[in-house]
């Protein structure tokens, strides 16, 4: 056993958490950790000081959950992946251990306003996305869950950039989020592993150990993050690698009187944990990528197998006790690393290690998009890593041979099935190295998982039929509702108790409620709270006054041409140019609220984001749709302004091209706080249809069936353009300059983009279904007590969409673990 026994003097003092234990706890906090006097103390430090008597409640479960993981010699679960975007811990963390209440009371006694210090947290924004935030919420569900589940990835020093909106263009700056120390973390200067890169490989037999020598390596330090599930002992770890240099100068060129070139080489290395790539849908071509994602899948390997081996003197259940999910396929070089290790380093023979690997790994694709799809170099990554270019080499040659063998030579199978892409320059498709590897390959929507293997995997679903399979994203209860929506968190509290926090099924309870008019005029209170904290933001940070009788129509999410951000602004436009016409029409009032952030290469996305900002500002100084019609763009999409404009949302845009949005995460949450959906049958819009029923949502637009014969019979966007009245005036609108004074051609490119080049995502064959449908919404808001009504059962409808629901399907289907039994907990002597 790794533990100690008979230190039987050893004590400490046990946390409590009473309102005066809490005070006390602060309090030695702020004098001996922070090392602030309290007549001194800013509230920066009053911050700091609660977090850490906060992360005391946490910290003995956190310890009784690893003993009795080896206690229990458990299966973990290994969650690899670039990205975690959790947001802020503080809040989360005291809902977890249900003491939100006694620290709020603790803080006033010294005249601290717990909700205003909460604010003052910085995000720990280590993602760019959906794909990042996914990651985040299952770490809550498998720690609520007990599933002995580790997270894996990169401390970035930089996480995603801070957006700011200046002549309504975006300006990135960095996030440096590690200012103020990130006090959730233990640093853990003994985990340490070396990541080797370069070099060149000697002695190798076939299929065989092989040395690989002269490399020049990086080390990587763990830091450790505590998980804290909720309504649990259970408390699980997030682990980030952050580089440091081998040696932390280069003595040699110090001693030569070179200061500059003895802390180059330190730089160098450590630039691998500087920052996150600020992009989650296309390839970056950046050998730092293959450098970054090479750097936290070895170190993660290399510590997952030596916790194996200390209590395991063999890798005969290797494939019992370790489950590696991959995160899409930036962690996919973790299988060749495995190999190595286990043929270099411990001297399994291949057929061994290669069944083990199939035992171990499983995949998670999340886009269809040819662009998004991961391929190296075959040059660069033999630079890079040699080694583990030999392993793929062996791998697909294995693979080659059976196919070969078992259809008959078909060269055309096996060109298209080769793990090396031999058209143009050779690059190693990581997509497929996830495929062949893994046990399970699953998509993330219905929708999408049908499209996964109809279209990239088509080949691979005929060989290898049984190892394609769904699981549909969701989304935390805790943070998503019982966090970001205080006033519907208490109703619900009050009708159906606590319960729905950990089984979110509970909500269907509500069902019979949408009837009921106390319920429904309760309902309609907490949205308009919301939508007046919503309106405080705007007003402080914007200084702009919105109206929140109209209807809070919103679209938040990263700025892509496939979420057509440009759909729901030509909506807009169109309906300002109608008010204008018809001022005297009885308007249902509206602010339109965008929020997200553009890649920073991403120059069409940008000039959107633009042009968003550039309407909302002739729209809003134009008294003649004063209360009518405002639009708002919110400068830094992030989870914690998430949490600010999800619960304030009446309608919810999710309006991608049908095919393209996997599933969506921001559908979710919207319609959990009671949004209705605007949306197209993509992603997981369409089970969340069949969940709340069509008759409670806002379904417009092609299907994905009819986007393929349109584009199949030569798709004519002028056509369309040519034959909607409203649709050329809107466009013809932005092309002269109606929204760009001074500057006619400013938005040339993107009339040139929709209406002359094609239009790829197919916004003009779908506008005029868009412009019905939104008249639609705007019947239903005339009609408010029908508005709440399915509102409410919207809200009754989200219990699948729960990702613990979801992390309770990989742990049976894909994982085969089983939650760790903890002990109810002891309580002080
Ligand atoms: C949920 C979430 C996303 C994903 O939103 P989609 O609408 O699914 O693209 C992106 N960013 C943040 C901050 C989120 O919270």
């Amino acid at each position: 056993m790794p533990f100690r026994t008979g230190l039987k003097s050893f004590e400490y003092d046990h946390p409590d958490h009473g309102v005066a234990d809490f005070k006390r706890a602060v309090a030695n906090k702020l004098i001996y950790a922070v090392g602030k006097d309290p007549a001194a103390a800013k509230a920066e430090d009053w911050l700091h000081a609660a977090q850490l008597a906060i992360r005391d409640q946490l910290v003995e479960r956190w310890m009784a959950t690893t003993r009795a993981q080896y206690e229990q010699d458990v299966k973990r679960v290994y969650y690899l992946s670039m990205e975690f975007l959790i947001g802020r811990t503080f809040t989360n963390a005291m809902l977890a251990v249900e003491q939100y209440e006694n620290m709020r009371l603790a803080l006033a006694d010294f005249g601290v306003d717990l909700a205003k210090l909460g604010e003052l947290e910085p995000d720990a924004a280590l993602g760019n996305g959906g794909l990042g935030r996914l990651a985040a919420c299952f770490l809550d569900s498998m720690a609520t869950l007990a599933v002995p589940g580790f997270g894996y990835g990169i401390r970035y020093e930089y996480g995603m950039f801070r957006q700011q909106i200046q002549g309504g263009q975006q300006i990135e700056t960095p996030d440096y989020w590690l200012a103020h120390g990130y006090p959730w973390e233990f640093q853990r200067p003994e985990v340490v592993w070396r990541v080797r890169f370069g070099g060149h490989v000697e002695s190798r037999t076939d299929f065989g150990s092989a040395n690989w020598v002269d490399t020049h390596d990086v080390l990587a330090m763990a830091y450790d993050s505590i998980i804290p599930g909720y309504g649990t002992e259970a408390t699980n770890t997030l682990r980030l690698w952050s580089a440091r240099a081998t040696e932390e100068i280069d003595l040699s060129a110090f001693n030569r009187g070179s200061y500059r070139e003895a802390v180059e080489r330190k730089n160098l290395s450590e630039n691998v944990s500087r920052v996150l790539y600020p992009d989650d849908s296309t390839e970056s071509g950046r050998e730092l990528r293959l450098h970054q994602e090479y750097f936290f899948c070895s170190a993660s390997v290399q510590d997952m197998l030596h916790r194996y081996l200390r209590t395991h003197d063999n890798f005969d259940k290797v494939s019992e006790k370790i489950s590696i999910h991959l995160n899409d396929t930036h962690p996919v070089l973790a299988v060749p690393e495995m190999m190595r290790l286990m043929l270099d380093e411990h001297h399994l023979d291949w057929d061994t290690a290669w069944g083990h690997c199939q035992r171990i790994f499983s995949y998670t694709n999340h886009t269809l998009m040819h662009e998004a799809l991961e391929t190296w170099p075959v040059q660069m990554m033999g630079r890079v890593l040699p080694r583990h270019l030999q392993i793929i080499f062996d791998i697909n040659a294995k693979f080659m041979l059976t196919i070969a063998d078992e259809h008959k030579h078909d060269t055309e199978l096996m060109r298209r099935l080769s793990l090396i892409d031999e058209s143009g320059d050779r690059r190693v498709r990581m997509a497929y190295l996830a495929v062949l590897v893994s046990h399970s390959v699953n998509g993330v929507s219905a929708l999408h998982s049908d499209l996964m293997v109809q279209s990239i995997f088509a080949d691979f679903a005929k060989v290898f039929p049984n190892r394609f399979n769904n699981k549909t994203n969701g989304v935390t209860p805790r943070r998503w509702l019982a966090q970001a929506n205080p006033p519907l968190t208490a109703l619900l509290d009050q009708r159906l108790g606590r319960g729905w926090r950990r089984d979110l099924s509970q909500l269907e309870a509500l069902k019979p409620m949408a009837a009921q008019p106390a319920f429904a005029a309760a309902f309609g209170r907490a949205k308009r709270q919301n939508k007046q904290r919503l309106a405080a933001w705007v007003k402080q940070h914007m200084d702009l006054e919105l109206n929140v009788d109209a209807l809070f129509d919103v679209q938040v999410k990263r700025i892509h041409e496939y979420k057509r951000q440009l759909l729901n602004l030509l909506h807009v436009v169109a309906r300002y140019q109608d008010i204008l016409e018809h001022p005297d029409a009885d308007h249902v009032p509206r602010v339109v609220i965008f929020a997200g952030k553009a890649a920073s290469a991403y120059a069409m996305a940008k000039l959107v984001i633009r042009l968003i900002n550039d309407v909302a500002t002739v729209i809003n100084q134009d008294a003649r749709v004063a209360g009518k019609l405002q639009v708002v763009f919110m400068p830094n999409y992030s989870v914690s302004l998430a949490e600010i404009i999800i619960p304030a949302a009446d309608l919810s845009e999710q309006i991608s091209t049908a095919g393209t949005e996997a599933s969506g995460t921001g559908n979710m949450k919207l319609a959990l706080n009671g949004a209705l959906t605007i949306g197209t049958l993509d992603g997981a819009n369409v089970e969340m249809s069949q969940s709340v029923g069509l008759d409670n949502i806002f379904i417009f637009g092609q299907t994905t069936p009819e986007v393929e014969a349109l584009r199949q019979s030569g798709y004519q966007p002028r056509s369309f353009y040519n034959a909607n009245a409203r649709l050329k005036k809107a466009l013809d609108a932005i092309r002269d300059g109606a929204f760009s004074h001074g500057e006619p051609a400013r938005y040339q490119q993107i009339f040139a983009s929709l209406v002359e080049w094609g239009d790829k995502y197919m916004l003009l064959a779908d506008f005029a279904s868009y412009l019905q449908t939104q008249a639609r919404v705007d019947a239903l808001y005339r009609q408010p007590e029908e508005w709440i009504r399915k509102a409410i059962l919207n809200v009754a409808g989200m219990g699948p969409f729960s990702s613990d629901r979801t992390i309770a399907e990989y742990a049976d289907e894909i994982w085969h673990s089983k939650p760790v039994l903890l002990k109810p907990r002891q309580t002080a002597p």
